[in-house]
């Protein structure tokens, strides 16, 4: 049986930035990192909007806004976002650069392989996938699980749901350099 230092089980938003900020850092640059993920994660699954004045992703970015609307039928507020740029990402080109810059570390081993189970044993942590088992001394678990999240007393839940969607209209109605706030 393999084992690693960290394993996450699932590899999406949270595992990857990361995973991506650990790399970089010289704790775990003997670290043996194993990400495994049910999903290819080849395909648009959805996509990300967040203000950022850092430049973050600018380089993959897929669109960004410096103006905001803000309006219903009797009242309506342009305004400018500066010091904060509106950017959207697409997961797609998230995933892709995410795996090429990993992809260069010889410590990441990434499997596509469903998580069936994963327990913490003592000293160690046993993961089993479809096929196969592996040991870490961590790991990081991005599997929701809604029982056990309701299960726990300590904290309010709150719910929160995206659903994407894409809009096409016959005539042009949007302005394409101004976000428009719930829309
Ligand atoms: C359409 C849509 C639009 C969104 N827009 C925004 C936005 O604009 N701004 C924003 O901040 N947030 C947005 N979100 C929310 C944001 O995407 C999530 O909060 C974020 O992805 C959560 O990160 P995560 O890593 O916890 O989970 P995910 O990114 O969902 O990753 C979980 C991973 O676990 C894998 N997995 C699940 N079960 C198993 C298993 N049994 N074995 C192996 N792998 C498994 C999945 O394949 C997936 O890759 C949006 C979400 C959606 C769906």
């Amino acid at each position: 049986m393999q084992h690693y230092h960290y394993i996450f089980t699932g590899t999406g938003l949270a595992a990857l930035l990361t995973v991506r900020e650990m790399v970089q850092h010289p704790f775990y640059r003997d670290k043996k990192i194993l990400l495994l993920d049910a999903d290819a994660k080849k395909t648009n699954d959805r996509t990300w909007c967040f203000w950022d004045e850092k430049k973050q992703f600018e380089n993959i970015q897929h669109k960004a806004w410096e103006a905001a609307v803000f309006a219903d039928a009797g009242f309506e507020r342009r305004f400018a976002m500066a010091p904060y740029t509106y950017r959207m990402i697409r997961g797609l080109d998230f995933y892709a650069a995410v795996f090429e810059e990993l992809h260069q570390n010889p410590n990441l081993t990434f499997i596509q392989e469903k998580v069936v189970d994963f327990q913490e044993l003592g000293n160690h942590c046993l993961v089993k996938t479809e096929n196969q088992s592996f040991t870490s001394n961590y790991i990081f678990n991005s599997i929701f699980n809604p029982e056990r999240l309701m299960a726990q007393k300590k904290f309010p839940l709150v719910h929160q749901h995206f659903v994407g969607w894409f809009v096409q209209t016959e005539t042009p109605v949007f302005t394409p350099d101004c976000a428009t706030f719930m829309d």
